[in-house]
């Protein structure tokens, strides 16, 4: 039996896990497949608090890491498929290598995943020039036209980090307006290397003979006309997906599948003694900054929790 095990490895597990091993809790950190969480697949940060030049995502990623080892905490590199969990535990997980263990207090940051358009030319053409991630495959694509789908600040980042390289950068987004921040509009349409493609969606993204990214199909959702659009590739940022398959049923999720915290404020679930940080339980910042201040409230709620049970 565990005394706290805490999934995922980004930064709300990560912080939790130095927080919990401060309080001399000896937390098992659960990896899972993506060890570092999405700041791992991101080049520079520019908004993380403590670095005025910036950081690279996986170097503090790392630091992160180290941290929490210092002060005892323990990594395993499993992944959780299946959760029995109930109130006041022993919570019960089931890795994909068939192992099963229980814990006393369970701390679930698990993050969320990129979203994609559901085509299957996209899912064909994946690391064939579609990509999630603009920061990790941008500079491939040097003094070529790309594009960008989406409308939010993820969105309109990408289409800036990515003017660096590419010759052009098209956005194209499904309404006329921007749901991206004032300040991240006003810099993507003063910039000459941005084009915008209002009331647009992809219905096709090109060629699957050649196996390569030559364009897009776009329809304007307005008057219906298709043209193609040429690029070499096409970057999605249109939201992302809570990682919490393993957890439904188990304790309440909301409709899009987020962890849900029935007392504002609080980390608390459903489930008494199973505590929720970062992405997986936030729609609306999804920062890293507020993913690890997540960490640390489940890591003093969760240490708290044990204390009164004592
Ligand atoms: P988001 O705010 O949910 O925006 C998703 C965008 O994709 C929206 O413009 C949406 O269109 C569009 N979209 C969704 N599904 C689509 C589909 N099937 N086909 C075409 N377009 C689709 O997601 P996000 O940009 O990843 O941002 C997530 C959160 O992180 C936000 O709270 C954001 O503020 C924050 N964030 C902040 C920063 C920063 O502060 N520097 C950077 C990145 C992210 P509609 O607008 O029509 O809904």
């Amino acid at each position: 039996m565990q005394r706290v095990v805490i999934v995922g490895s980004g930064c709300a597990g990560l912080t939790a896990a130095i927080y919990t091993a401060r309080a001399n809790l000896e937390p098992l950190v659960l990896v899972g497949a993506d060890q570092g969480g999405q700041l791992s697949l991101t080049t520079d940060v520019e908004n993380y608090p403590g670095f005025p030049d910036g950081v690279m995502g996986p170097e503090v990623m790392e630091n992160f890491e180290q941290q929490a080892k210092r002060f005892g905490a323990r990594l395993e590199y499993e992944t959780v498929v299946e959760a029995e969990l109930k109130a006041g535990g022993p919570q019960r997980l089931t890795f994909d290598s068939g192992r099963e263990i229980e814990a006393e207090a369970l701390i679930i940051a698990t993050g969320a995943r990129p979203r994609w358009l559901g085509l299957e030319s996209e899912e064909k053409l994946k690391n064939k020039g579609v990509s999630a991630c603009a920061t990790c495959d941008g500079a491939l694509y040097r003094d070529v036209p790309v594009a960008v789908v989406g409308g939010g600040d993820t969105a309109i980042e990408e289409a800036l980090f990515l003017t660096r390289f590419a010759a052009k950068v098209s956005v194209i987004h499904r309404r006329d307006q921007l749901r991206a921040s004032k300040i991240l509009q006003d810099r993507a349409l003063n910039n000459e290397k941005i084009d915008m493609c209002w009331d647009s969606v992809v219905d096709e993204i090109l060629d699957l003979e050649k196996d390569e990214v030559t364009g897009v199909v776009l329809r304007n959702v307005k008057t219906g006309q298709k043209r193609t659009l040429d690029c070499s590739a096409v970057f999605v940022a249109i939201g992302h997906t809570p990682n919490t398959e393993a957890f439904k049923g188990q304790v309440d999720l909301d409709e899009s599948g987020y962890v849900l915290m029935p007392q504002a404020e609080r980390s608390f679930t459903s489930v008494d003694g199973v505590f929720v940080a970062g992405d997986c339980a936030d729609h609306i910042y999804r920062q890293a900054v507020t993913a690890a201040g997540m960490g640390c409230r489940a890591a003093i709620d969760c240490e708290r929790w044990l204390a009164a049970r004592e």
